[in-house]
Protein backbone atom coordinates (compact mmCIF):
# COMPACT_ATOMS: atom_id res chain seq x y z
CA UNK A 1 0.00 0.00 0.00
CA UNK A 2 1.81 3.52 -1.00
CA UNK A 3 2.11 5.25 2.21
CA UNK A 4 2.85 8.77 2.47
CA UNK A 5 6.52 8.45 1.21
CA UNK A 6 8.17 11.31 3.53
CA UNK A 7 6.45 11.55 6.69
CA UNK A 8 5.92 14.54 8.18
CA UNK A 9 5.66 16.19 5.23
CA UNK A 10 1.60 16.98 5.06
CA UNK A 11 1.85 18.08 8.70
CA UNK A 12 4.29 20.09 8.20
CA UNK A 13 2.80 21.35 5.13
CA UNK A 14 -0.37 21.87 7.60
CA UNK A 15 1.43 24.02 9.87
CA UNK A 16 2.04 26.40 7.30
CA UNK A 17 -0.90 26.71 5.98
CA UNK A 18 -2.50 27.19 9.79
CA UNK A 19 0.25 30.06 10.06
CA UNK A 20 -1.36 32.04 6.77
CA UNK A 21 -4.19 32.25 9.25
CA UNK A 22 -3.00 33.31 12.81
CA UNK A 23 -4.29 36.64 12.52
CA UNK A 24 -7.72 35.41 13.78
CA UNK A 25 -9.34 34.93 17.25
CA UNK A 26 -8.48 31.16 19.02
CA UNK A 27 -12.10 29.36 18.71
CA UNK A 28 -12.64 25.72 19.66
CA UNK A 29 -14.17 23.28 16.96
CA UNK A 30 -17.34 21.83 18.05
CA UNK A 31 -16.80 18.70 15.29
CA UNK A 32 -14.56 16.38 16.99
CA UNK A 33 -17.01 15.83 20.20
CA UNK A 34 -17.35 12.05 19.22
CA UNK A 35 -14.14 12.14 20.83
CA UNK A 36 -10.95 10.46 19.06
CA UNK A 37 -11.62 6.90 20.66
CA UNK A 38 -15.37 6.60 18.52
CA UNK A 39 -13.30 8.03 15.55
CA UNK A 40 -10.98 5.67 16.25
CA UNK A 41 -13.50 2.89 16.03
CA UNK A 42 -15.63 4.23 13.45
CA UNK A 43 -12.09 4.33 10.66
CA UNK A 44 -11.27 0.68 11.76
CA UNK A 45 -14.35 -0.41 10.68
CA UNK A 46 -14.23 2.16 7.39
CA UNK A 47 -10.48 0.16 7.17
CA UNK A 48 -12.11 -3.13 7.51
CA UNK A 49 -14.94 -1.99 4.98
CA UNK A 50 -12.39 -1.12 2.48
CA UNK A 51 -10.56 -4.15 2.26
CA UNK A 52 -13.21 -5.45 0.42
CA UNK A 53 -12.02 -4.09 -3.42
CA UNK A 54 -9.28 -5.34 -5.48
CA UNK A 55 -5.55 -4.06 -4.61
CA UNK A 56 -6.28 -1.16 -7.43
CA UNK A 57 -2.94 0.37 -5.87
CA UNK A 58 -1.12 -2.74 -6.54
CA UNK A 59 0.81 -3.51 -10.02
CA UNK A 60 -0.97 -6.99 -9.95
CA UNK A 61 -3.91 -4.92 -11.11
CA UNK A 62 -3.90 -4.22 -14.22
CA UNK A 63 -7.61 -5.03 -14.94
CA UNK A 64 -9.86 -1.80 -15.60
CA UNK A 65 -8.77 2.27 -15.58
CA UNK A 66 -7.65 2.47 -12.51
CA UNK A 67 -4.61 4.20 -11.46
CA UNK A 68 -2.98 5.35 -7.94
CA UNK A 69 -3.26 9.32 -7.49
CA UNK A 70 0.42 11.00 -7.01
CA UNK A 71 1.36 11.22 -3.40
CA UNK A 72 1.73 14.99 -4.20
CA UNK A 73 -1.80 14.58 -5.28
CA UNK A 74 -3.14 13.00 -2.33
CA UNK A 75 -1.16 15.02 0.34
CA UNK A 76 -2.36 18.74 -1.55
CA UNK A 77 -6.14 17.41 -1.52
CA UNK A 78 -5.34 16.76 1.66
CA UNK A 79 -3.84 20.11 2.86
CA UNK A 80 -6.74 21.42 0.88
CA UNK A 81 -9.64 19.51 2.91
CA UNK A 82 -8.48 22.18 6.23
CA UNK A 83 -10.42 24.93 3.70
CA UNK A 84 -12.64 22.95 1.51
CA UNK A 85 -12.78 25.38 -1.01
CA UNK A 86 -15.73 25.39 -3.46
CA UNK A 87 -14.16 26.55 -7.31
CA UNK A 88 -17.86 27.44 -8.50
CA UNK A 89 -16.93 30.99 -7.83
CA UNK A 90 -14.04 32.91 -6.41
CA UNK A 91 -15.74 33.81 -3.25
CA UNK A 92 -15.89 29.79 -2.33
CA UNK A 93 -12.10 29.03 -3.63
CA UNK A 94 -10.47 32.11 -4.27
CA UNK A 95 -6.66 30.27 -4.45
CA UNK A 96 -7.85 27.30 -5.66
CA UNK A 97 -9.32 28.75 -8.75
CA UNK A 98 -6.34 30.36 -9.83
CA UNK A 99 -4.79 27.31 -9.43
CA UNK A 100 -7.41 25.90 -11.48
CA UNK A 101 -6.99 28.47 -13.96
CA UNK A 102 -3.11 27.66 -13.40
CA UNK A 103 -3.42 24.01 -13.85
CA UNK A 104 -5.69 23.74 -17.04
CA UNK A 105 -3.87 26.79 -19.40
CA UNK A 106 -1.07 23.90 -18.54
CA UNK A 107 -3.43 21.08 -19.95
CA UNK A 108 -4.50 23.25 -22.87
CA UNK A 109 -0.46 23.92 -24.04
CA UNK A 110 -0.17 20.42 -23.77
CA UNK A 111 -2.57 20.48 -27.28
CA UNK A 112 -0.94 23.83 -28.26
CA UNK A 113 -3.82 26.10 -26.94
CA UNK A 114 -3.01 29.79 -25.92
CA UNK A 115 -6.36 31.19 -26.40
CA UNK A 116 -8.82 28.97 -24.96
CA UNK A 117 -11.72 28.56 -22.56
CA UNK A 118 -11.87 25.72 -20.89
CA UNK A 119 -12.38 24.09 -16.72
CA UNK A 120 -12.30 21.23 -15.08
CA UNK A 121 -15.42 19.49 -14.13
CA UNK A 122 -16.55 16.45 -11.54
CA UNK A 123 -15.84 13.53 -14.48
CA UNK A 124 -15.01 13.11 -18.14
CA UNK A 125 -18.92 12.50 -18.31
CA UNK A 126 -19.50 15.99 -17.35
CA UNK A 127 -16.83 16.99 -19.56
CA UNK A 128 -18.14 15.37 -22.59
CA UNK A 129 -21.90 16.64 -22.10
CA UNK A 130 -20.04 20.55 -21.45
CA UNK A 131 -18.82 19.96 -25.08
CA UNK A 132 -21.71 18.04 -26.72
CA UNK A 133 -24.36 20.68 -25.21
CA UNK A 134 -21.84 23.84 -27.06
CA UNK A 135 -22.43 21.85 -30.08
CA UNK A 136 -26.06 21.82 -29.86
CA UNK A 137 -26.07 25.90 -28.78
CA UNK A 138 -24.01 26.13 -31.61
CA UNK A 139 -26.25 23.38 -33.95
CA UNK A 140 -29.11 23.22 -32.94
CA UNK A 141 -31.17 20.31 -34.49
CA UNK A 142 -28.51 18.82 -35.98
CA UNK A 143 -26.87 15.02 -35.02
CA UNK A 144 -23.91 14.34 -33.11
CA UNK A 145 -22.32 11.19 -34.39
CA UNK A 146 -19.39 9.06 -32.74
CA UNK A 147 -18.08 5.83 -33.79
CA UNK A 148 -19.48 2.35 -31.91
CA UNK A 149 -16.74 2.29 -29.58
CA UNK A 150 -16.94 5.87 -28.45
CA UNK A 151 -17.85 6.05 -24.60
CA UNK A 152 -21.49 4.49 -24.63
CA UNK A 153 -22.36 8.00 -22.56
CA UNK A 154 -21.83 10.13 -25.99
CA UNK A 155 -25.31 8.24 -26.48
CA UNK A 156 -26.86 8.93 -23.28
CA UNK A 157 -25.63 12.60 -23.47
CA UNK A 158 -27.07 13.21 -26.65
CA UNK A 159 -30.22 12.24 -25.06
CA UNK A 160 -30.42 14.50 -22.20
CA UNK A 161 -29.64 17.23 -24.77
CA UNK A 162 -32.24 16.25 -26.93
CA UNK A 163 -30.22 15.73 -30.20
CA UNK A 164 -30.07 12.74 -32.29
CA UNK A 165 -27.10 10.61 -32.25
CA UNK A 166 -26.04 8.06 -34.89
CA UNK A 167 -23.35 5.33 -34.48
CA UNK A 168 -20.81 4.40 -37.36
CA UNK A 169 -18.94 1.14 -37.27
CA UNK A 170 -15.28 0.91 -36.23
CA UNK A 171 -12.86 -0.81 -38.58
CA UNK A 172 -11.30 -4.02 -37.44
CA UNK A 173 -9.27 -2.28 -34.81
CA UNK A 174 -11.45 0.01 -33.27
CA UNK A 175 -11.29 2.81 -35.18
CA UNK A 176 -14.15 5.20 -36.45
CA UNK A 177 -14.36 3.70 -39.78
CA UNK A 178 -14.04 7.08 -42.11
CA UNK A 179 -15.90 5.11 -45.19
CA UNK A 180 -19.04 4.80 -42.77
CA UNK A 181 -18.76 8.17 -41.79
CA UNK A 182 -18.47 9.83 -45.23
CA UNK A 183 -21.99 8.04 -45.49
CA UNK A 184 -23.25 9.65 -42.44
CA UNK A 185 -22.16 13.07 -43.68
CA UNK A 186 -23.72 12.29 -46.90
CA UNK A 187 -27.04 12.29 -45.04
CA UNK A 188 -26.96 15.79 -43.51
CA UNK A 189 -27.60 17.86 -40.62
CA UNK A 190 -24.18 16.39 -38.69
CA UNK A 191 -23.87 18.98 -36.08
CA UNK A 192 -20.64 17.24 -34.62
CA UNK A 193 -18.24 13.94 -34.70
CA UNK A 194 -17.07 12.94 -31.29
CA UNK A 195 -13.49 11.40 -32.48
CA UNK A 196 -12.38 9.41 -29.26
CA UNK A 197 -8.55 9.89 -29.26
CA UNK A 198 -7.88 6.32 -27.15
CA UNK A 199 -11.38 4.24 -26.45
CA UNK A 200 -12.41 2.94 -23.26
CA UNK A 201 -12.06 -0.55 -24.22
CA UNK A 202 -8.98 -1.35 -26.01
CA UNK A 203 -7.47 2.63 -26.69
CA UNK A 204 -7.98 2.80 -30.08
CA UNK A 205 -6.97 6.26 -31.40
CA UNK A 206 -9.68 7.60 -34.42
CA UNK A 207 -8.39 9.04 -37.36
CA UNK A 208 -8.41 12.67 -36.17
CA UNK A 209 -6.26 14.10 -39.20
CA UNK A 210 -9.32 12.30 -41.99
CA UNK A 211 -11.82 13.26 -39.91
CA UNK A 212 -10.27 16.74 -40.29
CA UNK A 213 -9.68 16.88 -43.90
CA UNK A 214 -13.81 15.98 -44.18
CA UNK A 215 -14.95 18.84 -42.11
CA UNK A 216 -13.52 21.12 -44.83
CA UNK A 217 -15.77 19.63 -47.18
CA UNK A 218 -18.76 19.15 -44.53
CA UNK A 219 -18.47 21.27 -42.27
CA UNK A 220 -18.88 19.99 -38.98
CA UNK A 221 -18.03 20.56 -35.28
CA UNK A 222 -15.12 18.10 -33.98
CA UNK A 223 -15.34 17.13 -30.40
CA UNK A 224 -12.42 15.02 -29.05
CA UNK A 225 -13.04 12.63 -26.31
CA UNK A 226 -9.75 12.24 -25.16
CA UNK A 227 -10.60 11.12 -21.39
CA UNK A 228 -8.49 8.36 -21.52
CA UNK A 229 -6.27 8.87 -23.97
CA UNK A 230 -5.00 12.78 -23.79
CA UNK A 231 -2.06 12.85 -22.18
CA UNK A 232 -0.42 10.21 -25.04
CA UNK A 233 -0.01 13.62 -26.90
CA UNK A 234 3.45 13.78 -24.75
CA UNK A 235 5.24 10.92 -26.20
CA UNK A 236 4.59 11.21 -30.05
CA UNK A 237 7.76 9.21 -30.49
CA UNK A 238 6.55 6.12 -28.80
CA UNK A 239 3.19 5.84 -30.56
CA UNK A 240 2.87 3.92 -34.29
CA UNK A 241 2.03 6.54 -37.06
CA UNK A 242 -1.90 6.83 -37.56
CA UNK A 243 -1.70 7.82 -33.29
CA UNK A 244 0.88 10.09 -34.03
CA UNK A 245 -0.93 11.78 -36.86
CA UNK A 246 -4.13 11.32 -34.87
CA UNK A 247 -2.32 13.41 -31.75
CA UNK A 248 0.03 15.65 -33.75
CA UNK A 249 -3.93 17.32 -35.30
CA UNK A 250 -5.70 17.55 -31.67
CA UNK A 251 -5.13 21.34 -31.91
CA UNK A 252 -7.27 21.59 -34.91
CA UNK A 253 -9.98 20.28 -32.95
CA UNK A 254 -13.43 22.48 -31.91
CA UNK A 255 -13.36 21.21 -28.29
CA UNK A 256 -11.68 18.33 -26.10
CA UNK A 257 -12.09 16.51 -23.03
CA UNK A 258 -9.12 14.95 -21.05
CA UNK A 259 -9.56 13.49 -17.71
CA UNK A 260 -6.82 14.39 -15.31
CA UNK A 261 -8.14 11.70 -13.05
CA UNK A 262 -7.36 8.83 -15.34
CA UNK A 263 -3.91 9.04 -16.92
CA UNK A 264 -3.14 12.61 -15.08
CA UNK A 265 -2.76 11.28 -11.68
CA UNK A 266 -5.52 12.38 -9.66
CA UNK A 267 -7.88 11.99 -7.25
CA UNK A 268 -11.68 10.92 -8.81
CA UNK A 269 -13.35 14.30 -9.53
CA UNK A 270 -11.11 15.34 -12.46
CA UNK A 271 -12.19 15.78 -15.74
CA UNK A 272 -11.67 18.97 -18.08
CA UNK A 273 -13.46 20.45 -21.13
CA UNK A 274 -11.81 23.15 -23.14
CA UNK A 275 -12.76 24.86 -26.31
CA UNK A 276 -10.72 26.16 -29.19
CA UNK A 277 -13.16 29.50 -29.00
CA UNK A 278 -13.23 31.35 -26.13
CA UNK A 279 -16.44 32.72 -27.41
CA UNK A 280 -18.51 29.83 -26.31
CA UNK A 281 -18.93 30.97 -23.10
CA UNK A 282 -21.58 33.64 -24.27
CA UNK A 283 -23.55 30.25 -23.88
CA UNK A 284 -22.79 29.75 -20.53
CA UNK A 285 -24.13 33.07 -19.59
CA UNK A 286 -26.10 35.53 -21.50
CA UNK A 287 -26.17 38.96 -19.85
CA UNK A 288 -22.60 39.13 -20.05
CA UNK A 289 -20.48 40.03 -23.05
CA UNK A 290 -18.45 37.36 -24.36
CA UNK A 291 -14.84 39.63 -24.11
CA UNK A 292 -15.55 39.23 -20.50
CA UNK A 293 -14.54 35.51 -21.09
CA UNK A 294 -10.98 36.18 -23.01
CA UNK A 295 -10.42 38.39 -19.69
CA UNK A 296 -8.54 37.43 -16.92
CA UNK A 297 -11.28 37.71 -14.82
CA UNK A 298 -12.09 34.49 -15.59
CA UNK A 299 -14.93 33.46 -13.08
CA UNK A 300 -14.98 29.34 -13.27
CA UNK A 301 -18.98 29.18 -11.83
CA UNK A 302 -20.31 31.28 -15.34
CA UNK A 303 -18.50 29.36 -17.35
CA UNK A 304 -19.52 25.77 -15.93
CA UNK A 305 -22.88 23.89 -15.68
CA UNK A 306 -21.62 22.48 -12.49
CA UNK A 307 -22.18 24.64 -9.42
CA UNK A 308 -20.45 23.28 -6.97
CA UNK A 309 -16.73 21.97 -7.38
CA UNK A 310 -13.91 20.27 -5.66
CA UNK A 311 -11.45 23.44 -5.13
CA UNK A 312 -9.11 20.62 -3.51
CA UNK A 313 -9.09 18.66 -6.96
CA UNK A 314 -7.87 21.70 -8.41
CA UNK A 315 -5.19 22.22 -6.02
CA UNK A 316 -4.60 18.52 -6.30
CA UNK A 317 -4.03 18.68 -10.03
CA UNK A 318 -1.82 22.07 -9.90
CA UNK A 319 0.32 20.50 -7.05
CA UNK A 320 1.07 17.29 -9.43
CA UNK A 321 1.74 19.28 -12.17
CA UNK A 322 4.17 21.58 -10.79
CA UNK A 323 6.01 18.72 -9.47
CA UNK A 324 5.81 16.57 -13.12
CA UNK A 325 5.12 19.11 -15.62
CA UNK A 326 3.48 17.97 -18.57
CA UNK A 327 6.46 18.18 -20.52
CA UNK A 328 7.47 15.94 -23.90
CA UNK A 329 10.46 14.26 -22.43
CA UNK A 330 9.65 14.83 -18.73
CA UNK A 331 9.28 12.83 -15.95
CA UNK A 332 5.48 12.13 -16.41
CA UNK A 333 5.84 11.78 -20.40
CA UNK A 334 8.28 9.22 -19.28
CA UNK A 335 6.04 7.44 -16.69
CA UNK A 336 3.42 6.81 -19.22
CA UNK A 337 5.95 5.92 -22.39
CA UNK A 338 6.86 2.58 -19.55
CA UNK A 339 3.10 2.20 -19.62
CA UNK A 340 3.09 2.08 -23.20
CA UNK A 341 6.28 -0.37 -23.44
CA UNK A 342 4.52 -2.53 -21.24
CA UNK A 343 1.54 -2.88 -23.36
CA UNK A 344 3.59 -3.81 -26.24
CA UNK A 345 5.83 -6.29 -24.62
CA UNK A 346 2.58 -7.99 -23.38
CA UNK A 347 1.12 -7.96 -26.96
CA UNK A 348 4.50 -9.22 -27.91
CA UNK A 349 4.05 -12.15 -25.72
CA UNK A 350 0.66 -12.87 -26.48
CA UNK A 351 1.43 -12.90 -30.38
CA UNK A 352 4.36 -15.65 -29.64
CA UNK A 353 2.08 -18.09 -27.43
CA UNK A 354 -0.54 -20.48 -29.80
CA UNK A 355 -3.10 -20.26 -26.97
CA UNK A 356 -3.95 -16.82 -27.14
CA UNK A 357 -4.87 -14.36 -30.26
CA UNK A 358 -4.59 -10.74 -29.96
CA UNK A 359 -6.39 -8.32 -32.49
CA UNK A 360 -5.64 -9.44 -36.02
CA UNK A 361 -4.33 -6.64 -37.43
CA UNK A 362 -1.90 -5.09 -35.25
CA UNK A 363 -0.17 -3.89 -31.96
CA UNK A 364 -2.05 -1.74 -29.53
CA UNK A 365 -2.25 2.06 -29.89
CA UNK A 366 -1.80 3.39 -26.18
CA UNK A 367 -1.02 0.97 -23.40
CA UNK A 368 -4.63 -1.25 -23.48
CA UNK A 369 -4.16 -4.81 -24.83
CA UNK A 370 -6.96 -6.97 -25.83
CA UNK A 371 -7.06 -10.58 -26.87
CA UNK A 372 -8.71 -13.76 -27.09
CA UNK A 373 -8.08 -17.48 -25.78
CA UNK A 374 -7.77 -19.65 -28.98
CA UNK A 375 -10.69 -21.71 -29.30
CA UNK A 376 -12.74 -23.34 -32.23
CA UNK A 377 -16.10 -21.57 -31.42
CA UNK A 378 -16.51 -18.05 -30.31
CA UNK A 379 -18.53 -19.47 -27.68
CA UNK A 380 -15.84 -21.60 -26.35
CA UNK A 381 -13.11 -18.40 -26.50
CA UNK A 382 -15.43 -16.65 -24.34
CA UNK A 383 -16.14 -19.21 -21.71
CA UNK A 384 -12.35 -19.45 -21.32
CA UNK A 385 -12.19 -15.83 -21.13
CA UNK A 386 -14.17 -15.59 -18.42
CA UNK A 387 -12.60 -18.81 -16.93
CA UNK A 388 -8.61 -17.45 -17.19
CA UNK A 389 -9.68 -13.93 -15.63
CA UNK A 390 -11.16 -15.70 -12.79
CA UNK A 391 -8.27 -17.99 -12.58
CA UNK A 392 -5.95 -14.98 -12.86
CA UNK A 393 -7.70 -13.24 -9.77
CA UNK A 394 -7.12 -16.67 -7.82
CA UNK A 395 -3.25 -15.81 -8.39
CA UNK A 396 -3.97 -12.35 -7.60
CA UNK A 397 -3.69 -11.24 -10.83
CA UNK A 398 -6.44 -8.79 -11.83
CA UNK A 399 -7.50 -8.70 -15.30
CA UNK A 400 -10.76 -7.27 -17.24
CA UNK A 401 -13.14 -8.55 -19.83
CA UNK A 402 -14.56 -7.04 -23.32
CA UNK A 403 -17.21 -7.69 -25.78
CA UNK A 404 -15.74 -7.38 -29.08
CA UNK A 405 -16.52 -8.57 -33.08
CA UNK A 406 -15.12 -12.09 -33.50
CA UNK A 407 -14.20 -10.75 -37.01
CA UNK A 408 -11.62 -8.48 -35.53
CA UNK A 409 -9.45 -11.80 -34.32
CA UNK A 410 -10.25 -13.81 -37.69
CA UNK A 411 -9.93 -11.32 -40.66
CA UNK A 412 -7.58 -14.21 -42.06
CA UNK A 413 -10.51 -16.84 -41.94
CA UNK A 414 -11.81 -14.93 -45.56
CA UNK A 415 -15.33 -14.94 -45.65
CA UNK A 416 -15.82 -13.77 -42.18
CA UNK A 417 -15.70 -10.06 -42.55
CA UNK A 418 -19.29 -10.38 -44.16
CA UNK A 419 -20.78 -11.90 -41.59
CA UNK A 420 -22.83 -10.08 -39.11
CA UNK A 421 -20.66 -8.89 -36.47
CA UNK A 422 -21.07 -11.48 -33.17
CA UNK A 423 -19.23 -10.32 -30.45
CA UNK A 424 -16.48 -12.62 -28.34
CA UNK A 425 -15.72 -12.09 -25.15
CA UNK A 426 -12.24 -11.26 -24.78
CA UNK A 427 -9.48 -10.81 -22.15
CA UNK A 428 -8.11 -7.39 -21.19
CA UNK A 429 -5.58 -5.55 -19.52
CA UNK A 430 -5.00 -1.63 -18.86
CA UNK A 431 -1.65 -1.20 -18.17
CA UNK A 432 -1.23 2.23 -17.08
CA UNK A 433 0.98 2.23 -13.78
CA UNK A 434 4.29 2.62 -14.87
CA UNK A 435 5.33 -0.02 -12.99
CA UNK A 436 3.51 -2.46 -15.40
CA UNK A 437 6.61 -2.79 -17.15
CA UNK A 438 8.77 -4.05 -14.42
CA UNK A 439 5.98 -6.74 -13.36
CA UNK A 440 5.32 -8.02 -16.58
CA UNK A 441 7.11 -11.43 -16.27
CA UNK A 442 5.16 -11.52 -12.88
CA UNK A 443 1.93 -10.80 -15.11
CA UNK A 444 2.52 -13.32 -17.77
CA UNK A 445 3.88 -16.24 -15.38
CA UNK A 446 0.59 -15.85 -13.78
CA UNK A 447 -1.13 -15.51 -17.35
CA UNK A 448 0.12 -18.27 -18.57
CA UNK A 449 -0.63 -20.75 -15.41
CA UNK A 450 -3.91 -19.86 -15.29
CA UNK A 451 -4.78 -19.88 -19.04
CA UNK A 452 -2.81 -23.94 -18.23
CA UNK A 453 -5.44 -24.59 -15.76
CA UNK A 454 -8.35 -23.92 -17.96
CA UNK A 455 -6.84 -25.73 -20.59
CA UNK A 456 -6.70 -28.40 -18.79
CA UNK A 457 -10.28 -28.25 -17.22
CA UNK A 458 -11.29 -27.95 -20.84
CA UNK A 459 -9.62 -31.06 -21.36
CA UNK A 460 -11.97 -32.80 -19.03
CA UNK A 461 -15.39 -31.72 -20.06
CA UNK A 462 -16.88 -34.03 -22.26
CA UNK A 463 -17.83 -32.98 -25.77
C1 LIG B 1 -13.61 7.17 -19.01
C2 LIG B 1 -14.07 7.74 -20.28
C3 LIG B 1 -15.17 8.60 -20.33
C4 LIG B 1 -16.01 8.91 -19.11
O1 LIG B 1 -15.28 9.64 -18.18
P1 LIG B 1 -15.64 9.58 -16.62
O2 LIG B 1 -14.59 10.42 -16.00
O3 LIG B 1 -15.60 8.14 -16.22
O4 LIG B 1 -17.02 10.15 -16.46
C5 LIG B 1 -15.51 9.16 -21.54
N1 LIG B 1 -14.81 8.85 -22.66
C6 LIG B 1 -13.75 8.03 -22.64
C7 LIG B 1 -13.01 7.76 -23.91
C8 LIG B 1 -13.35 7.42 -21.46
O5 LIG B 1 -12.32 6.58 -21.46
Amino acid sequence: MPHDPVPGLLSRATELLEAEFTALPAWESTADLAGTAAIERVLEAVAHRLGDNYPYFHPLYAGQMLKPPHPVARAAYALAMNLNPNNHARDGGRASSEMEIEAVREIAGMFGWKEFLGHLTSSGTLANLEALWVAGQIAPGRRIVGSEQAHYTHRRISAVLKLDYAEVPADSRGRMSIVALESELRKGAVGAVVATLGTTAMGAVDPLDEILALRERYGFRIHVDAAYGGYFRLIPESLDEPARRAFAAIGQADSIVVDPHKHGLQPYGCGCVLFRDPAVGRFYKHDSPYTYFTSKELHLGEISLECSRAGAAAVALWATQKLLPLAPGGEFAQRLARSRAAALELDRRLRGDGRFQPLATGSPELDIVVWKPRAQTAEEASRRAREIFAACARRDLHLALVELPLTWFHLEESGSIAETPRPVTCLRSVLMKPEHEAWLDQIWERLTAASMDVMAQADKRPE
